[in-house]
C-alpha cells in the first residue's frame, strides 16, 4: 500500500501539472496594445489599437479595447502595430551579396551542409526584421541535389528552429543557357554533364510539364520560372524571352492543376506579355515591360512584385560585378523605375518582394521607402507587404491582416509608418503564431551577424 501510494501521488502530480501547463499555453490571453495599430485593409492607420491573442491566434482586434482581468498586457506605447510583414520574393538558402566573384567561388567551394548551417541565421535574421512570411522562390547549388529550402522550411515548421514561414519553389524551372541554368557561365561540361528537369532546366512542354512534376514531387509549394534573362547571369541577354508560349502554357497548366501558383522571374517586355497571356500568377522584376504590357497586367489581376532593392543593391555596389553583368544592371535599372511609376499610376496589383539574398538578408523592410519613393502610397506599400502578398500567396484565409480568427501574426514598429516609411525598418516586436520572437533589442545571434553586414552605401534614385 506505501510502495502504491508512493507511486501514485508523484504520478497525479506530474499528470497535475502538466495539464496546468498545457491549459496556461492554450488560455493564455495576450494583449497587445500601441498608439497606432495597422490593420493590413484599411485605408488609414487606426488610433489605440488593440490586439487579443489567445493561443497561436488572434480573438478580437479594435481600437481601446477593454483588457479582460487575468489577461497578460504588453503595452507598447508610441509604435504601431501592424500584421506581420511577407516577402514574395527571398532565397533564404543563398547570398549573392558582396562581390561577385569571390560569392561564386565560395558557392563552388562551400559544403552544400555548410550553406545550410548559414541559412539557419539568415531564417532568424528576417524573422527578427518583421517578416513573418516569406516566399522563397529558387534554391540551387551547382551540381547538388539537396532540397535545402525544403529542410529549412520543415526545420522551422517543426519548431527545431526560428525563421519565417516559408512557402518555397525548390530549383525552379528555366531553358538550358537561361538565366536559371546553373552551369552558364563555366567552362562546357566542367560540372560533367548538361544539366537536366533534375536541376530544374528543361526545353519543351512535356520537359517542363516533367520538372514542375518533378519539385512538386520534393515539396516544392510554389513554382518558380525564369522567363527571360537576369541581370546575375553570365550567359544571357537580362531580356530575351528564354521560354516559348507553349512551354509557358504547360508550365501554368501543369503548375495550377497541381494547385501550385506560378511566379516567374521576367525582365523583358516580350516574356512578360506572354507569361501574362499564359496566366502566370505574379511577374517578378518586370523591369522593360511597355505600359501596354503593364495595362495588360492590371485587366489580367496579374500580380507584380517589384524587388526595388536588388537592382538598388547591385548598383550601390556596381564595382564588385563583372563588366558585363554591370551593363545589364545598368539597363535594367533605368527601366524599372519608369516600369514601376506607371504600375503604381495604373493601379496594378503589387506584391511585396525583395530578391533578398542580392542584398544582405534582413534589410527586407528597404524596400518600402523605394516603393514610396517612385510614387506608392505608404499605405499601399503596406498593403502590399500584408494582404496583397497573403493573397498572392494564396493563404489569405490564414494570415495578412489582424481580425478574428487569423494566425497571431503580429509585429510592430516605432512611431508612424505612414509619416515615416523608414520605421517598417525599424521592427522591434515580433510575434508569430502567437509565440513572441522579439520584443525589444534582436537577439544575440542576429545581432552578432549584423555586425558583419555590409549595407547599401547610397540610394540610387
Ligand atoms: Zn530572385
Amino acid at each position: 500500500m506505501r510502495i502504491a501510494s508512493r507511486l501514485y501521488y508523484p504520478a497525479v502530480i506530474v499528470i497535475l501539472l502538466f495539464s496546468v501547463v498545457a491549459a496556461g499555453a492554450a488560455d493564455q490571453t495576450i494583449v497587445l496594445k500601441a498608439a497606432r495599430m495597422f490593420d493590413g485593409k484599411s485605408k488609414s492607420l487606426i488610433p489605440n489599437g488593440v490586439v487579443v491573442v489567445q493561443g497561436d491566434k488572434i480573438v478580437d482586434v479594435g481600437s481601446n479595447l477593454p483588457v479582460s482581468a487575468g489577461a497578460k498586457v504588453i503595452d507598447l506605447g508610441d509604435m504601431t502595430l501592424s500584421p506581420g510583414f511577407m516577402d514574395a520574393h527571398t532565397h533564404l538558402t543563398l547570398d549573392f551579396s558582396g562581390d561577385f566573384n569571390k560569392r561564386r567561388l565560395e558557392q563552388l567551394d562551400l559544403n552544400v551542409s555548410e550553406q545550410a548551417i548559414r541559412a539557419v541565421g539568415y531564417a532568424r535574421r528576417t524573422v527578427e526584421a518583421g517578416f513573418t512570411t516569406v516566399r522563397d522562390v529558387g534554391s540551387r547549388f551547382v551540381s547538388s541535389r539537396e532540397f535545402v529550402d525544403v529542410a529549412l522550411r520543415n526545420a522551422i515548421n517543426k519548431g527545431v528552429i526560428v525563421g519565417p514561414r516559408m512557402l518555397v519553389a525548390t530549383k525552379g524551372i528555366g531553358a538550358t543557357g537561361g538565366h536559371f541554368d546553373p552551369t552558364g557561365g563555366f567552362r562546357d561540361f566542367l560540372f560533367g554533364r548538361e544539366p537536366d528537369y533534375t536541376d530544374g532546366i528543361a526545353n519543351g512542354p512535356d520537359e517542363v510539364r516533367k520538372a514542375v512534376r518533378f519539385e512538386v514531387k520534393n515539396g516544392a509549394d510554389v513554382i518558380k520560372a525564369a522567363v527571360s534573362g537576369g541581370v546575375l547571369s553570365l550567359a544571357d541577354e537580362v531580356d530575351t524571352p528564354q521560354f516559348t508560349p507553349a512551354e509557358m502554357a504547360a508550365l501554368v497548366d501543369e503548375s495550377h492543376r497541381l494547385r501550385k501558383k506560378v511566379a516567374v522571374h521576367c525582365h523583358g517586355d516580350q516574356a512578360a506579355r506572354e507569361a501574362i497571356e499564359a496566366g502566370v500568377d505574379s511577374i517578378e522584376h518586370g523591369s522593360f515591360m511597355k505600359p501596354q504590357t503593364v495595362a495588360l497586367l492590371k485587366q489580367k489581376g496579374t500580380f507584380l512584385t517589384p524587388t526595388l532593392m536588388a537592382s538598388e543593391y547591385i548598383m550601390s555596389k556596381i564595382d564588385q560585378y563583372p563588366p558585363m553583368l554591370q551593363a545589364k544592371a545598368r539597363e535594367a535599372t533605368a527601366a524599372r523605375s519608369e516600369m514601376f511609376r506607371n504600375a503604381v499610376k495604373m493601379g496594378v496589383r503589387i506584391s511585396f518582394g525583395t530578391d533578398a539574398a542580392v542584398f544582405p538578408h534582413g534589410q527586407n523592410a528597404k524596400e518600402f521607402a523605394l516603393m514610396t519613393g517612385l510614387g506608392m502610397a505608404a499605405i499601399d506599400a503596406l498593403k502590399s507587404a500584408t494582404s496583397n502578398d497573403a493573397e498572392l500567396l494564396g493563404i489569405a484565409q490564414k494570415v495578412g491582416t489582424l481580425e478574428k480568427g487569423k494566425l497571431a501574426d503580429i509585429i510592430a514598429m516605432p512611431g508612424d509608418p505612414i509619416a515615416d516609411i523608414t520605421a517598417t525598418e525599424r521592427v522591434s516586436f515580433v510575434m508569430k503564431e502567437g509565440k513572441i520572437i522579439r520584443n525589444g533589442p534582436p537577439s544575440m545571434q542576429t545581432a552578432a551577424e549584423s555586425t558583419n553586414i555590409t549595407d547599401i552605401a547610397a540610394p540610387v534614385d
